[in-house]
């Protein structure tokens, strides 16, 4: 792409090497930081006790162990996930491993890295699949093997503007694991968490085929429900 190995920073376009300048990384440390315990689904703040459920974990416990994510899915990381049309994917990657640099492996027992795999239609748009590329940069840096124990075969109704039934139920056969997965500790990587509803539905699939245990790594959480994705 056009701007792919431009030194400029994706939010601002001022200087700099890494993909974001030190100014817009500060403002997005200030607005997007998460802190404190988070919930199993990576919503900030059920509770002080750092193994409190959110209402509907609690109601409806996932598949999935534990989630760890640093940063909410708002202003301006908003604008650089959305940045891969305008700014092309190696300055925005490049962006990206900026902020993840700091962040360790949070599950040390892990045996691999699977990255969630999206819809299809959200991978051709973009033509390539993002969970997928941020799996291998960090299967790379934590030095874990990445392997796709996950299929997504079916194509499932876009899931932005349905009911949450709607969407539960259409997930429901949405992913595949393969038998790789018996027996590991899966560390499931994705870009943003909207709803989990797709982490849910991969970690059960995982489930039945006898992983040991799931957990969820996202880049981003959506703190308000009903904005789209996955
Ligand atoms: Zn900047
Ligand atoms: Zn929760």
């Amino acid at each position: 792409m056009f701007f792919d190995l431009s030194n400029q920073c994706v939010l601002c376009g001022r200087r700099a090497d890494s993909g974001l300048c030190p100014h817009c990384h500060r403002e997005l440390e200030r607005h997007c930081a998460l802190s404190g315990p988070l919930c199993r689904c990576a919503l900030p703040g059920p509770g002080l006790d750092p193994g409190a459920l959110c209402g509907r974990c609690l109601d409806r416990p996932p598949g999935f162990a534990a989630s760890y994510c640093a940063w909410a899915y708002r202003f301006p990381l908003d604008r650089l996930l959305n940045a891969y049309k305008h700014r092309g994917r190696l300055t925005v990657e490049r962006a990206l491993e900026t902020l993840t640099r700091a962040q360790p492996l949070p599950w040390p027992e892990a045996d691999l890295i699977c990255p969630l795999p999206a819809h299809w239609r959200r991978r051709w748009w973009r033509g390539f699949d993002q969970a997928e590329r941020l799996a291998a940069s960090l299967g790379r840096r934590w030095r874990r093997p990445v392997v796709p124990v996950l299929t997504r075969p079916r194509a499932t109704r876009h899931q932005q503007g349905q009911s949450r039934a709607t969407r539960v139920r259409s997930l429901r056969h949405a992913f595949r694991a393969d038998p790789r997965a018996r027996g590991r500790r899966i560390l499931l990587v994705d870009d943003v968490m909207t709803t989990g509803a797709s982490a849910r539905a991969a970690a059960r699939a995982l489930g039945e085929a006898g992983a040991a245990e799931v957990r969820v790594w996202v880049l981003a959480r959506t703190l308000r429900s009903g904005a789209g994705g996955s």
